[in-house]
């Protein structure tokens, strides 16, 4: 069955990522048809560290789904070694788990499934106009152009729409089917340079996860994001990596933007719709997930009945929970744009490690009001 033989739909959300499928499966278990829709065929790649920190384990705690980065043969993360200019901090974690994200974002949107979402992959959407009490919304797959209608439609699309910052970078990711000698590890490894950052961990099935953020002129002057990341590990005082040469390297577009609004009338956005933060351990995820545990009872609220109140609701209430936990992101990724400030911050860390706790702990602090839990 094509979306456009479905019913009028409750909800449709354009984009099936952790926030689209975290919604989907909430949405669904509240009782509301739900329709998620996803421009790519899955399991597909997604660039990104596949970094889970407490608080996104809280939320999928808050969800029933406290074990499903186990189940997907997750692998704890008990340290993160921060490295630059060969010097090293490290720091401890506690709770934090590192999976591909073929395999999370797929076994979301299966666990969604499961809830009695229906996912239409394959289908790029844009969201239309309001007509009557619902909103429309344009799908172009390989068989043609259709329309749909839903009562409310969430955009949960990812690096989309939204005024690029002037100094962002560009993401660049890879996953290795293994650990490269050099690099192995059982905690997550940032190494910091001058032009970006790359971060790696080992993820399920012995794999290993490169992710990395460039700056654009930095990328343009090594030619290939393979030599941009070597030279990275280089200046941090690693030899080079073959292994990083010879990857597959998937690149993002320009990273850090904002929307000019994140609701409209019959709208929401939520992840990294409403805005993209650079994350460092585990924290773009978190966001994501509490931001569809925030989310949710609004949209429950407003297909029942649509008030334009939902629209400040949604902005107050995302500044609050989200935006505010998002300071120590974008404060780090000023400081390592600096060199001398970026060797302060590891030398200062590598001796005082525990000046980093109350940030970190700051950065897992619960997000969401825990609702009941959704089973
Ligand atoms: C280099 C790098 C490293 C990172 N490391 C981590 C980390 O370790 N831990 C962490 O928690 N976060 C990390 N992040 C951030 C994290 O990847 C994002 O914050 C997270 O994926 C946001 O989830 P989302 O659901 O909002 O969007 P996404 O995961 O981007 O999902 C959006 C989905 O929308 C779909 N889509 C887009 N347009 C359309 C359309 N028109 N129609 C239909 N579908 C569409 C896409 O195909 C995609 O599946 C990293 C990011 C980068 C760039």
């Amino acid at each position: 069955m094509s979306p456009a033989d479905g019913p009028v739909w409750d909800v449709a959300i354009i984009g099936a990522g952790p926030s689209g499928s975290l919604s989907s499966l909430i949405l669904a278990r509240l009782g509301l048809s739900v329709l998620l829709l996803d421009q790519a065929e899955f399991p597909r790649r997604k660039v990104c560290g596949g970094c889970l920190n407490g608080n996104s384990m809280a939320a999928l705690q808050l969800c029933n789904l406290a074990d499903l980065p186990e189940r997907l043969g997750a692998q704890p993360v008990k340290r993160v070694r921060l490295v630059y200019a060969g010097r090293c901090a490290e720091l401890p974690f506690q709770n934090n788990w590192s999976v591909s994200r073929s395999s999370f974002d797929w076994a979301l949107i299966q666990e969604a499934q499961a809830a009695g979402v229906t996912f239409a992959p394959a289908q790029r959407a844009t969201m239309g106009e309001v007509s009557g009490s619902c909103r429309q919304v344009e799908l172009q797959s390989k068989t043609g152009h259709s329309t749909i209608e839903a009562k409310i439609v969430i955009l949960a699309h990812g690096l989309k729409a939204g005024t690029i910052a002037k100094n962002s970078r560009l993401g660049a990711g890879t996953i290795l089917t293994q650990v490269p000698q050099r690099l192995s590890d059982d905690g997550l490894l940032m190494v910091i340079g001058r032009g970006g950052y790359v971060g790696g961990v080992r993820v399920e099935n012995g794999r290993y996860d490169l992710a990395a953020a460039l700056d654009v002129d930095f990328l343009k002057t090594h030619g290939t994001i393979s030599s941009a990341v070597n030279e990275l590990f280089r200046q941090a005082g690693f030899e080079e990596i073959a292994e990083v040469a010879a990857a597959d390297w998937k690149g993002t577009p320009l990273l850090t933007r904002r929307p000019e609004q994140i609701a409209g009338e019959r709208w929401f956005a939520v992840g990294d719709a409403t805005g993209y933060v650079e994350p460092f351990t585990g924290e773009g995820m978190a966001w994501a997930m509490n931001g569809a545990l925030a989310l949710a009872p609004i949209v429950q609220r407003s297909v029942l009945q649509w008030q334009p109140e939902a629209i400040r609701e949604w902005s107050n209430l995302h500044q609050q929970k989200i935006a505010r936990q998002q300071w120590p992101c974008r404060l780090f990724s000023q400081v390592l744009r600096w060199p001398w400030l970026s060797l302060g911050l590891v030398g200062g860390l590598r001796l005082f490690p525990g000046l980093a706790r109350p940030v970190l702990r700051h950065l897992s602090r619960p997000i969401a009001n825990p609702p009941r839990v959704i089973t």
